[in-house]
């Protein structure tokens, strides 16, 4: 009897405990719920992500980096010229075999930038000689004597005039 007795407390006492234990996770049902609902919207900005990045790839500068790497040259020769005219040929050597290999077409700043006889880079006073004559610039190489001419000054293509 004593026993029987014994265990509907214990079962009474099992009830009274989850009892307050089921209403603690009624408030913690919610809290679970409103993470959720941010993953949810966390997936969607995702996909956006990488489609925007997708879409940004295809709209990208084919051999960005080739042309990085030209601009690097070009920059580094600029800067090594008087001091070492032959590590500036080594580099405008480089870009030319890079432009060859890949087939890209070297931009008009750059390319009237080289010499074509002796594959230095023409930088006035140092290792060329610029004179404008008649709305011609004419550039002479200082190594070999190569001249080059062409009309106006352009060195910067992104001029937006006609
Ligand atoms: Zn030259």
């Amino acid at each position: 009897m004593s026993e029987a007795e014994v265990t509907p407390k214990r079962q009474k006492g099992l009830d009274g405990t989850p009892k307050p234990s089921l209403a603690q996770p009624a408030p913690a049902q919610p809290a679970p719920a409103q993470p959720a609902k941010p993953v949810k919207q966390a997936k969607p900005t995702k996909g956006k992500a990488a489609k925007a990045r997708k879409a940004a790839k295809g709209r990208g500068v084919k051999h960005k980096v080739v042309y990085e790497r030209i601009n690097y040259l070009v920059q580094a020769a600029v800067a090594v010229v008087e001091l070492s005219p032959d590590l500036a040929r080594h580099y405008v050597g480089n870009i030319r075999e890079l432009a060859r290999r890949l087939v890209l077409r070297l931009d008009r700043s750059i390319s009237r930038q080289l010499c074509k006889g002796c594959d230095i880079i023409l930088v006035p006073h140092i290792s060329a000689k610029v004179r404008i004559k008649a709305k011609l610039v004419t550039t002479t190489c200082l190594s070999c004597g190569q001249s080059s001419s062409h009309s106006g000054i352009t060195f910067a293509t992104s001029d937006p005039s006609p």
